[in-house]
C-alpha cells in the first residue's frame, strides 16, 4: 500500500447532526454535518467508504467509565434533573456540559464512530478511519469536563490495545487532551503527546514535566505553547517530535484527535493557525502509512472548522481539492469569500523560536530515555501478555472469539 493510495473509511450518522448542547453554546455538533455536506459537495464521499456501526452498549464504554457514571447518563434529561442533584455534581453535568435532549444517544453515536473505527482498523478492513463528531477527549472517568461526556478517544484506543502493543494518541486540539492523558499515565502501551496552550487555560494540565508515571514514565509528552502559534513555528515543533516518537516507540496505531480550536480566528482559542498549517500535521501523520483513527474535537467558529476537516479528510484521501468552495447547504457561512482556505490574523506570536528550540528539546530529551522497541517484536503467544500490558491501571477486558467475530458483524459495509 503506497502513502497515496490508503484505504479510507469515514463514519457519518445524519442524527449527530441532530443534538445541541442548548442555546447559545458554543459546541454545536451542527459542525459535523457542515463538514460532512461540503464532504458530499466536494466529491470526497466517493474515495472513502462509508461506514454506520451499531451503537455501542452501554456495557462497552464501561471499560474505562464508571458504571455509576454511565447510568447516570443513560436515565438524566432536562426534565428530571431535580431529582439529580447530588449526581450532577459529582460528575460535574449541568453546567459546562450541559443535560440536553439525546444526550446518552449523542453519545452512544460517536463513540460508536470511533470503537467501530477502531475495530475495523483491527479488522485491518481499511487503513485510515475517519470520525469527525468524535474526539472528546476531556472526560474522565466518572465525570463529564469541558463539553465531553464519554471519552471516545479512550475507548477506541483501548479497542485498538486488543491488536496493537502499542498505540500512540496525537492531540492538536488547543487544549490539553487530559482525560486521554489521565487514562493511560502509567502504562507504557499508549504513549500520549498533547500540544496545547498552557497558562490560566482550560483545564490548566499538560506542563512539559508530566512525563507519566511508573511504567508510563516519559510515555506523556506534552508540548505547553503560548497564544499566537503560527503554522511555521507549529511545523517546527510537530514534524520533530512526533518524528522522534515514531522512531523510539513505533506505533501499531495511531489515534490522532484535530480538534479544531487550534485555528487562527476560534472563538474559544488564541492560536493562529491556517487550514493548511493544522492540515499539515495530518499530512505528515499520515505519511508513516501506520493504521490510523482520526477524529474531531474542539473548533468554536462555525465557518472554519467544517473548512479544516474536509480539507483534511482531502489529505487523507490523496486528493486535491480547490480552494473555491462548491456550492453547499450551507454555503451563506462561508461568506464573503467563500473560499476552503482561511486569512491567518496578525495576532502576535508569544512563542519565540527560543523557546520553541527549548521546550522541543526537553521532550526529546525524555524521548531518549524511552526503552527502545526491539526491532524483532517477541511473540509470547499468551493472551496475557497482549491484554494486561505493565502498569496498565485499566481493566482491559479481551474479547473472546465470539465477540470478535459479533462485533465485527456489526459494522455494515
Ligand atoms: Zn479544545
Amino acid at each position: 500500500m503506497t502513502a497515496e493510495n490508503r484505504r479510507v473509511s469515514y463514519f457519518y450518522d445524519a442524527e449527530v447532526g441532530n443534538y445541541h448542547y442548548g442555546q447559545g453554546h458554543p459546541m454545536k455538533p451542527h459542525r459535523v454535518r457542515m463538514t460532512h455536506n461540503l464532504v458530499v459537495n466536494y466529491g470526497l464521499y466517493r474515495k472513502m467508504e462509508v461506514f454506520r456501526p451499531r451503537l455501542v452498549s452501554p456495557t462497552a464504554m464501561t471499560r474505562f467509565h464508571s458504571d455509576d457514571y454511565i447510568n447516570f447518563l443513560k436515565v438524566i434529561t432536562p426534565d428530571n434533573m431535580g431529582d439529580y442533584v447530588r449526581q450532577l455534581q459529582r460528575f460535574n453535568v449541568g453546567e459546562d456540559c450541559p443535560v440536553f435532549d439525546g444526550l446518552f444517544e449523542f453519545c452512544q453515536l460517536y463513540t460508536s464512530g470511533s470503537i467501530g473505527g477502531a475495530a475495523r482498523l483491527n479488522d485491518n478492513a481499511v487503513d485510515i478511519v475517519i470520525n469527525w463528531a468524535g474526539g472528546l477527549h476531556h472526560a474522565k472517568k466518572a465525570e463529564a469536563s469541558g463539553f465531553c461526556y464519554v471519552n471516545d478517544c479512550v475507548l477506541a484506543i483501548l479497542e485498538l490495545l486488543k491488536k496493537h502493543e502499542r498505540v500512540l494518541y496525537i492531540d492538536i486540539d488547543i487544549h490539553h487532551g487530559d482525560g486521554v492523558e489521565e487514562a493511560f499515565y502509567s502504562t507504557n502501551r499508549v504513549m500520549t503527546c498533547s500540544f496545547h496552550k498552557f497558562g490560566e487555560y482550560f483545564p490548566g494540565t499538560g506542563d512539559v514535566h508530566d512525563v507519566g508515571h511508573a511504567d508510563g514514565k516519559n510515555y506523556s509528552i506534552n508540548f505547553p505553547l503560548n497564544d499566537g502559534m503560527d503554522d511555521k513555528s507549529y511545523k517546527s515543533i510537530f514534524r520533530p517530535v512526533i518524528g522522534k516518537i515514531m522512531e523510539m516507540f513505533a506505533p501499531g496505531a495511531i489515534v490522532l484527535q484535530c480538534g479544531a480550536d487550534s485555528l487562527s480566528g476560534d472563538r474559544l482559542g488564541c492560536f493562529n493557525l491556517s487550514v493548511k498549517g493544522h492540515a499539515d500535521c495530518v499530512r505528515y501523520v499520515r505519511s508513516f502509512g501506520i493504521p490510523m483513527l482520526v477524529l474531531g474535537g474542539g473548533g468554536y467558529t462555525l465557518r472554519n472548522v467544517p473548512r479544516c476537516w474536509t480539507y483534511e479528510t482531502a489529505v487523507l484521501t490523496g486528493e486535491e481539492v480547490k480552494d473555491e468552495l462548491p456550492f453547499n447547504d450551507y454555503f451563506e457561512y462561508f461568506g464573503p469569500d467563500y473560499r476552503l482556505n482561511l486569512p491567518v490574523s496578525n495576532m502576535e506570536n508569544l512563542n519565540s523560536p527560543e523557546y520553541l528550540e527549548k521546550t522541543k528539546n526537553q521532550l526529546l530529551e525524555i524521548l531518549s530515555d524511552v526503552e527502545p522497541v526491539p526491532s524483532v517484536q517477541i511473540q509470547t503467544g499468551q493472551v496475557e501478555s497482549q491484554l494486561n500490558p505493565r502498569g496498565m491501571n485499566l481493566e482491559v477486558d479481551g474479547p473472546t472469539e465470539d465477540e470478535r467475530k459479533e462485533h465485527s458483524s456489526e459494522l455494515v459495509g
